[in-house]
């Protein structure tokens, strides 16, 4: 049996844990693709490609395969969420600060520009090149770890990974099997509990994305309403949601990301449809407590 190694670092503003049977030297490597990536594709990282889409006022930009690919990942689930998912939502993001700092909400007004920003916001991709119309912002936020954490497993692979577990703050992608040649088991997290405690249900994972989005990552509150980083394109606010937690598990780490951000604020039969459509399976909990969850789906509750 191969000796897993751990190593924790901080990037996209959350803690990422990856442990797998190869050398420290190795890890390190890793992390510090992580930090490449973010340099790349993070809307706050000035020169990043993001950052000149977003800058450029209408103009042709070069930039990435990377940031190809996820713009293209993007526009499918984008068409195919009737608009739930959209990368555009940086425009309205944008108005909001989740850190705690903010002390006034934006008003009617902003908002309503910020939807026609939105709504006026084509992604045009033509070889290594972007375009938006001036005044958009886009936000890989609800799709970029999910791409990472599956770059970085499979550079992990080429190092001669045969099991590992990476967990960038609820996209987890797993390697090979356990080292006891069991499947992984990766836990789902009660929305109610503080991070790193409760676990409702486990689901095996072999190769696969298991990728959780919930309202209760990233919140503030202000005049005892809380407003989280979920934003509904239809509303243009922070989504008002029946599912308080969404997970997708899927070879694509990249599509699991996005899939689950679409299917907490989509309706529950219309988000589960959309899993169907891309062949993922997923886990759905909503405010009522009730539990949705894909036929054949290896979950394995707590209580069992
Ligand atoms: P996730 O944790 O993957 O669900 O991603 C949440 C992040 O996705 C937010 O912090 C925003 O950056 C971005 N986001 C918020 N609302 C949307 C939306 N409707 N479509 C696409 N991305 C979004
Ligand atoms: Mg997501």
């Amino acid at each position: 049996m191969k000796e897993l190694n751990t190593i924790r670092g901080t990037f996209f503003d959350t803690i990422n844990t990856i442990t797998c049977d190869v050398s420290e030297a190795n890890l390190c490597s890793s992390l510090a693709l992580c930090d490449t990536y973010e340099q790349v594709l993070s809307r706050f990282a000035p020169g990043s490609d993001v950052w000149r889409i977003n800058h450029a006022e209408g103009m042709w930009v070069e930039v990435c395969d990377d940031t190809i690919t996820l713009l293209a990942c993007a526009e499918q689930v984008r068409h195919a969420s009737a608009g739930a998912f959209n990368v555009a939502v940086g425009s309205i993001a944008e108005l909001w600060d989740f850190s705690g700092r903010t002390t006034a909400l934006p008003s009617d007004e902003e908002v309503e520009q910020a939807r026609q920003r939105m709504e006026q916001a084509v992604v045009s991709l033509e070889g290594n090149c972007v375009q938006v119309p001036a005044g958009t912002t886009i936000d890989l936020g609800g799709i970029a770890k999910g791409y990472i954490c599956d770059c970085v497993a499979d550079s992990l692979r080429e190092d001669g990974a045969t099991s590992g577990i990476l967990n960038f703050g609820g996209n987890v992608v797993t390697i090979g099997n356990h080292p006891e040649g069991r499947p992984w088991q990766v836990g789902l997290q009660s929305p109610t509990a503080g991070r790193d405690k409760e676990i409702f249900a486990s689901i095996a994972s072999t190769d696969n994305a298991v990728v959780t989005s919930g309202v209760y990552e990233r919140a503030f509150a202000l005049n005892g309403q809380l407003y989280h980083h979920i934003i509904d394109p239809r509303t243009c606010y922070p989504a008002e949601l029946n599912t308080t937690s969404a997970t997708v598990i899927a070879e694509d780490g990249m599509l699991a990301d996005a899939l689950a951000t679409a299917l907490l604020i989509m309706e529950e039969e219309a988000g589960f449809a959309l899993l169907e459509q891309f062949g993922a399976k997923g886990v759905a909990l909503n405010t009522k407590h009730n539990l949705r969850y894909s036929q054949g789906l290896p979950i394995k509750f707590v209580d069992d």
